[in-house]
């Protein structure tokens, strides 16, 4: 009895998601064909309901999720009004549907590598001199920051997201930042894994100024492989020290 309930109850549960999925889609579909705009008030819920062939009890839920989202504006007595929507609550949804997905680490880094080097490529060209110098200033903050392994990983995160806003591309920058819990953890458990090796520690800053000379330079190949192999750096520590050892001259912060 108690199975047959709860298995009631999910397939319930499902119709529920199911309608709340096809008033989404339909939603967002007249919202990117232009057929309804930030302002417009939309139909009555009784109209509504029947226009989409669903229940009046499944559409208000539907509506509500809807306004929850901040998409849509209840207006008890008015009428239900299409919203400017949101981007950082939609992006907070996301970001915790990413973190609470279980494997979603792994893919995450290959979506941050995805975005910094194609990010990079256009801020060769896009970068305007004022992200050149909050660029610099990130990379004083890392050497600033080295040896604390906390405020380090926060400067370094910094660092990587100022690149993603030199490209000027909203959309990447939208994702990257709904990623950026899961990137905060990845930089912290960096940081963590040298926080008793000075030697990897004091090259740190030469691995970003390499990044940042070859976006100055414009130079995308370079600056693309440069980044590539920093982010790849766990496996590469010992081949950072070593080149850090080499151009140990050029380690110092920027001026
Ligand atoms: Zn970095």
């Amino acid at each position: 009895m108690e199975s047959c309930l709860a298995n009631g109850r999910a397939i319930v549960a499902q119709a529920k998601t199911q309608v709340f999925e096809d008033i989404f889609r339909f939603f967002t579909e007249q919202l990117a064909n232009g057929v309804i705009h930030p302002g417009d008030r939309l139909l009555s819920e009784r109209e509504l309901a029947q226009a989409l062939d669903v229940s009046r009890p499944s559409l208000r839920e539907a509506m509500r999720a809807l306004a929850l989202l901040g998409l849509i504006d209840i207006r008890p007595g008015q009428g239900t009004y299409v919203r400017n929507p949101d981007a950082t609550v939609l992006r907070e949804f996301f970001s915790v549907m990413l973190v609470l997905q279980p494997n979603m680490y792994q893919s995450a880094l290959v979506t941050r590598e995805a975005i910094e080097c194609q990010a990079i490529r256009i801020a060769c060209r896009a970068a305007r001199p004022q992200d050149i110098q909050r660029l610099r200033d990130a990379l004083d903050r890392i050497t600033e920051t080295a040896p604390d392994p906390e405020k380090g990983a926060d400067a370094d995160f910094a660092f990587h997201r100022t690149l993603v806003e030199a490209s000027h591309d909203e959309v990447m920058l939208f994702v990257y930042d709904a990623l950026q819990p899961l990137l905060r953890r990845d930089h912290a458990v960096r940081r963590q894994a040298i926080k008793d090796r000075p030697e990897v520690q004091n090259v740190m800053p030469l691995a970003h100024k390499l990044v940042l000379d070859a976006l100055i330079a414009g130079d995308e190949e370079a600056a693309d492989a440069e980044l590539r192999r920093h982010i790849q750096i766990p496996q590469g520590y010992e081949e950072l020290v070593e080149n850090g050892e080499r151009q140990s001259s050029r380690v110092r912060a920027p001026g």
